[in-house]
C-alpha cells in the first residue's frame, strides 16, 4: 500500500470527550485527558502536542514523531514497502489480517515502525519511530526487521542511530516470531557498539514489554519524556499478581531516572536540543 499522511497525529484515546455547541467546528477545540481543560486544538498541535495547561505529553503517531523530530522535509524513509504477513493463521475476535488491514488504514502506513535517514539540527541521524497508534505499537517482524536494517545502516554509515520507542511491546498475532525480534535488535546493536556507534533512545509513553526488556534499555545515553510509562509488565497486571498497591509515580519516568535506569528527562520541546548536542558531545 501507499503511504499518506495519518489522519490521526496522535493517539485519540488520550481525549476526553467534547460535545461541540452548535456551529462550532468539530475538532476546533480537544479536551486534556489528563487535567480535562479545553484546549484549542491549533495551540496544542503548535505545542508539539504537548498540553499547554498541564504540560501532558500526548502519545503523537510515528509520522507525527518523525516530522517533530527532523529538520523539515529532510526525512528520507527506508522500507516502506514491507508489510507484515500472518504466518500463524492467528485469529482472536477477528483474523490478524483483518486488524492489520485495519491498522492500516487508520494510520496511513504498513506497520508500527517509521526508520530513515534525516537531519536534526543538521546532524545527519538514522532515525526509527514506533507508532503506538499501529496495533499498540507492538514488535511484530516487520518493526524488528525494519529496525535491525536502520541499525545496519548506520553502522555501515558511522552516523548515530536514534530509536523513539513507543510500545506495548510483543505482538501476540505473531508469537515467537514477535519475541524473536528482541534479539535480533539486540544482536545488531551489540554490532554496532563494536563499530563504535552511538545509540541513543527515547523513551516515550508507553515503553513497556519486549521493547524494554530488549533494545529500549541499551542506549548508550537514554532519556525518556515527562512522565512517560517506562516498565516490562503493566502496572494493574503487577498490582494484580502481588496482591500489593503500587507506590505513587511507579514505572514513570521520572521514579527511573531516580533508580537511574534512564539518564535524563527530556521536554518535547527540548528534544531536538538534546539529541544534537549528545551527537556532538560524542564526537560523531
Ligand atoms: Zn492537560
Amino acid at each position: 500500500m501507499t503511504q499518506t499522511p495519518s489522519p490521526h497525529p496522535i493517539d485519540t484515546s488520550e481525549l476526553k470527550p467534547i460535545h461541540a455547541k452548535k456551529g462550532v467546528p468539530e475538532g476546533l477545540w480537544i479536551r486534556c485527558g489528563k487535567c480535562a481543560a479545553m484546549l484549542f486544538r491549533k495551540a496544542v498541535e503548535n505545542n508539539l502536542w504537548v498540553c499547554t495547561k498541564c504540560q501532558h505529553h500526548f502519545r503523537v503517531s510515528g509520522q507525527q514523531r518523525v516530522k517533530q523530530l527532523v529538520d523539515k522535509d529532510s526525512f528520507e524513509p527506508f522500507n516502506t514497502t514491507m508489510a507484515p504477513v500472518d504466518p500463524l493463521g492467528f485469529v482472536d475476535l477477528k483474523g490478524y489480517p483483518e486488524r492489520i488491514a485495519a491498522a492500516q488504514k487508520k494510520t496511513g502506513q504498513n506497520d508500527a515502525v517509521q526508520t530513515g535517514m534525516a537531519y536534526i539540527k543538521g546532524r545527519k541521524v538514522i532515525l526509527a519511530c514506533m507508532d503506538f497508534t499501529f496495533l499498540g505499537g507492538s514488535m511484530g517482524s516487520v518493526v524488528g526487521e525494519k529496525i535491525t536494517q536502520a541499525i545496519e545502516q548506520a553502522g555501515e554509515n558511522n552516523l548515530p542511530m536514534v530509536i523513539v520507542c513507543s510500545s506495548g511491546g510483543a505482538r501476540m498475532m505473531e508469537s515467537g516470531f514477535s519475541l524473536m525480534q528482541m534479539a535480533k535488535v539486540s544482536a545488531a546493536l551489540a554490532r554496532f557498539d563494536d563499530q563504535d556507534g552511538l545509540f541513543i533512545s527515547v523513551l516515550t509513553d508507553p515503553t513497556t514489554g519486549g521493547v524494554t526488556a530488549s533494545f529500549a534499555m541499551l542506549g548508550d545515553v537514554i532519556l525518556a519524556e515527562p512522565k512517560a510509562l517506562i516498565g516490562f509488565a503493566g502496572p494493574r497486571v503487577i498490582e494484580q499478581t502481588i496482591r500489593q498497591e503500587l507506590p505513587e509515580g511507579f514505572q514513570r519516568a521520572e521514579f527511573l531516572l531516580e533508580c537511574g535506569f534512564i539518564d535524563r528527562l527530556v521536554h518535547r520541546k527540548e528534544l531536538r536540543t538534546e539529541i544534537s548536542r549528545i551527537i556532538d558531545y560524542a564526537g560523531k
